[in-house]
């Protein structure tokens, strides 16, 4: 396991910037967490999809970063809920770790054009990496409530199983049928000590799309892909579905990052 930098920046207890409260915070794993945000004053509308940019001030500065939401414009009792990656020696996330339930926060938005067609009777395809599930949940979820569940496969990639947050919630509609789903998972890493126990399917999310689709045959006419998490896959899912006769707007996509970017934060990355 990587050790983590230590960050000892100093998080403002008070700030003019603050206009909501960190009112959660659910740990998965050493480095994957799930935090809610609610504003202050009255909660905003957004769309499935869509981001927020939450932050705090750190030598009087905002240091701020945007997040898709990953609960239901539906539910907002606790604010929005986030799911988020600590990355090692990055600017945002290590001050975020540190924040202790109840601290104030800047949150603006909503923002973003990664939303569901309305009225799509397609079979939707979500593709994602790591937190890139978080908008898809948030559109299940939504659509779920609204009584208007689409027909929906989830191809989800990490590296460890323990990584897999939602699992819980898509395997359980899946075998209870509550939501029209196919959930499938794959590990990168199946030789790895952590990954012992696992028995699904093994290898980058990339690499196993065009089996999925043969598999279920899924066609142009009859899905919509929507790809969300780390460039690279991205890109690679891009081209294979681009291959397969997809149209461009058929493949929606919502980068996490720009491709080839390293964490530029202060504190040295190890
Ligand atoms: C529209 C949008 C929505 C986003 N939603 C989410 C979300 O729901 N959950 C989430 O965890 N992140 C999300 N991100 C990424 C997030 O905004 C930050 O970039 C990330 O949390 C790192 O911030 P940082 O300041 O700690 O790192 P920085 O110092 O800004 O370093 C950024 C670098 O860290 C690496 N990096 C960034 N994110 C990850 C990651 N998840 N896994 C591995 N490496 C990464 C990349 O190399 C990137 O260039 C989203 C980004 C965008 C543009």
């Amino acid at each position: 396991m990587t050790e983590l930098a230590v960050d000892d920046r100093p998080i403002a207890p008070e700030s003019a910037f603050y206009n909501a409260v960190l009112t959660r915070r659910v740990d998965q794993t050493e480095s994957l967490a799930f935090f809610w945000v609610a504003y202050t004053g009255e909660p905003v509308a957004f769309e499935p999809g869509q981001y927020l940019t939450i932050g705090v001030e750190s030598n009087g500065k905002l240091v701020q970063r945007p997040y898709s939401v990953a609960s239901s414009p539906r539910e907002t009792a606790d604010g929005y809920e986030f799911y988020v990656r600590l990355v090692n020696g990055g600017t945002f996330t290590p001050l975020l770790w540190r924040l202790p339930e109840g601290h104030g926060m800047s949150m603006k938005g909503p923002k973003g054009k990664f939303v569901l067609e309305p009225q799509d009777d397609r079979t939707h395809v979500y593709i994602s990496t790591g937190t890139g599930i978080a908008p898809f949940v948030s559109m299940m979820q939504t659509t779920r409530i609204d009584g208007d569940p689409r027909r929906t496969v989830v191809l989800h990639g990490v590296s460890y199983e323990s990584d897999l947050g939602y699992r819980e919630l898509l395997e359980g509609w899946q075998a209870s049928g509550e939501y029209p789903t196919v959930y499938i998972a794959t590990v990168s890493r199946p030789n790895a000590p952590e990954n012992a126990g696992w028995t699904g399917r093994a290898g980058r999310v990339e690499a196993i799309v065009d089996d999925v689709y043969d598999e279920l045959g899924l066609t142009t006419d009859d899905s919509i892909a929507y790809i969300c998490g780390n460039p690279d896959m991205i890109l690679a899912v891009e081209q294979t579905l681009l291959a397969r006769g997809f149209p461009e707007p058929q493949i929606k996509k919502e980068l996490y990052w720009p491709k080839g970017k390293e964490p530029r934060g202060t504190t040295a990355a190890l």
